[in-house]
């Protein structure tokens, strides 16, 4: 019957049905790092433990199988909120908030560097008085 409500899954159970995925993903190296603590599945911190997370949302007709569920820490939580399909897999696979915040700092970096090029360009400009 649809519609019919089940109880979310226990960490348990999901981490059972994810783990060969994970295992080939690489986001763990073996069943025993999946296991001894309680990292997230997207950014692989711990970060005080994970949330059960629906893959796709119930508001989208996301159900409460295990195959719909994720761990993944509160910050990864909140970050993915909003992604549901191809872009929560690109968000997930690149390493979730972790991996899009590394990807803004090296933005900046990246811009920083330039700037700091451009200044010098600048400096070595006015010394030999060009
Ligand atoms: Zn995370």
């Amino acid at each position: 019957m649809k519609g019919q409500r089940k109880s979310i899954p226990s960490k348990q159970l999901v981490r059972s049905t994810w783990a060969e995925r994970l295992l080939v993903w690489h986001k763990f190296d073996s069943q025993h790092e999946l296991e001894e603590a309680d990292y997230c599945w997207a950014c692989g911190f711990a970060n005080g433990g994970t949330e059960r997370c629906h893959i796709l949302a119930v508001a989208e007709g996301g159900d409460n199988s295990p195959e719909n569920i994720h761990l993944l820490c509160h910050l990864c939580h909140i970050d993915s909120e909003m992604l549901s399909g191809d872009a929560y897999w690109r968000w997930f696979h690149g390493g979730g908030a972790f991996g899009r915040f590394s990807n803004i700092a090296r933005m900046i970096e990246a811009s920083i560097a330039r700037m700091i090029e451009a200044s010098e360009e600048v400096r070595s400009e006015a010394v030999s008085g060009s």
